[in-house]
């Protein structure tokens, strides 16, 4: 029995190495939906190369179709949208089928308890695609569960890891979407460079299993070899090691509880120059100490931290606010979280336009006037 597998956000760069695993195995699997946004022409590419039977695009099709993307044919659901859009059609696919891969990382930040909630209401198993979180789910034994010390999540340290802090405050779009070890989507290649990538992992590796926030550290780890580990009582620390290629990852997920060849790049540890680890500097890359504030304040924290994030980043991108600006932000946004309980889908999308409106008022009349100034000079 092939199994069948639907792509949320197939036109991006998860869903492209999503469709590379699944091109090299058509024997095991058959695609029901793929999504994309805008990009008609790639998604139609994608639908031909799969043989997908249904595609979604949103732009066109309207939120409610991307919503109801993921029917019941489907075994196995790819989440792979960036942002917070993909949190209506990730529950909706919980519901429709007997597993989730999530890489989709923002609605579990911002909606982890309803996400998992849903998971075990539906009975769908929830298997991370992130490559640290699917990692630790490679490593982490749940029998073994009050013999387990911490997880070490692994950082690259993105491509500012060796900068002054005068050099980051400097860094322009270009500079920042340039990982020196991972080929990523725009917005998440940003997150790595001011490590807000590795602060929200540290609340999806919250969620995900159950670990409170003083269990969880983070080790750079420039290599990318060492995709991150679980620390038992003791002293063993067992390691999940891989190319940094994320069809690694991917192909665990497609092939959960068993395991597939993949077209995906392997690791020659003969080659290899050595490993190193080190402690994360705090000082220039503050976000990663955001994480662990938030977890101590709650769910909304973590939900406002997520939404202020998406938008300064996008103006980030756009050339409207300076790299140290998108932190400014988010301190701005968690001074004044949203007093709403986040029990609903409604209740988590109301939340977060309330914080995105805030702090786009705040990027248009506090920020964007000096960066215009900057430009003038
Ligand atoms: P990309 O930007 O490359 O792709 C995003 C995908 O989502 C595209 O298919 C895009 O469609 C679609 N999309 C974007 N906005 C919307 C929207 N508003 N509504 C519906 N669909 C939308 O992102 P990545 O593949 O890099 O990342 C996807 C997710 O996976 C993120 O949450 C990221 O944090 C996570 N992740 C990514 C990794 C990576 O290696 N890239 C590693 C680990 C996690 P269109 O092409 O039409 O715009």
């Amino acid at each position: 029995m092939k199994k069948r597998v639907s792509i949320l956000g197939a036109t991006g760069s998860i869903g492209q190495s999503c469709a590379d695993v699944i091109a090299s195995a058509p024997d095991a699997f058959e695609v029901c939906t793929v999504t994309a946004h805008e990009n008609e022409d790639a998604l139609e590419a994608v639908a031909r190369r799969l043989k997908a039977r249904r595609t979604v695009l949103s732009s066109r099709d309207g939120r409610e179709a991307l919503e109801q993307a993921v029917q019941p044919d489907t075994d196995l659901t790819v989440a792979a949208i960036s942002g917070i859009a993909g949190l209506r059609p990730l529950m909706h696919a919980i519901k429709n089928s007997k597993a989730v891969a999530i890489a989709n990382k923002e609605p579990l930040v911002a909606a982890g308890a309803l996400v998992k909630a849903a998971a075990v209401e539906y009975d769908t198993q929830i298997l991370p695609i992130d490559s640290e979180h699917n990692a630790v789910f490679q490593v982490f034994n749940p029998a073994q569960r009050a013999g387990i010390r911490r997880i070490i999540l692994t950082a690259s340290g993105g491509p500012f890891r060796t900068w002054s802090l005068d050099e980051i405050k400097k860094a322009t779009p270009e500079q920042a979407v340039a990982h020196p070890n991972w080929d990523m989507g725009a917005k998440i290649s940003v997150d790595s460079a001011s490590m807000m990538n590795k602060a929200l992992e540290v609340i999806e590796a919250h969620v995900l299993f159950d670990m409170p926030a003083e269990q969880i550290d983070v080790l750079i780890h420039p290599q990318s070899v060492v995709h991150s580990m679980v620390e038992y009582a003791d002293g063993s620390i067992l390691a999940q090691m891989g190319a940094s290629d994320m069809r690694t990852p991917i192909a665990y997920a497609l092939a959960w509880p068993g395991r597939m060849n993949t077209p995906g790049q392997r690791l020659d540890l003969a080659k290899m120059a050595g490993l190193n680890f080190e402690t994360p500097d705090w000082e220039r890359f503050p976000a990663l100490r955001l994480a662990y504030e938030c977890l101590q304040k709650g769910p909304m924290a973590c939900l406002t931290l997520n939404a202020a994030n998406e938008v300064a980043v996008a103006a980030f991108l756009a050339g409207k606010i300076t790299f140290p600006d998108i932190l400014c932000t988010i301190k701005f946004a968690l001074g004044q979280e949203p007093d709403i309980s986040l029990d609903t889908i409604d209740s988590v999308e109301k939340a977060d336009g309330i914080v995105r409106a805030r702090v786009s008022t705040y990027i248009k009349d506090e920020l964007s006037p000096s960066m215009m100034k900057v430009k003038a000079v």
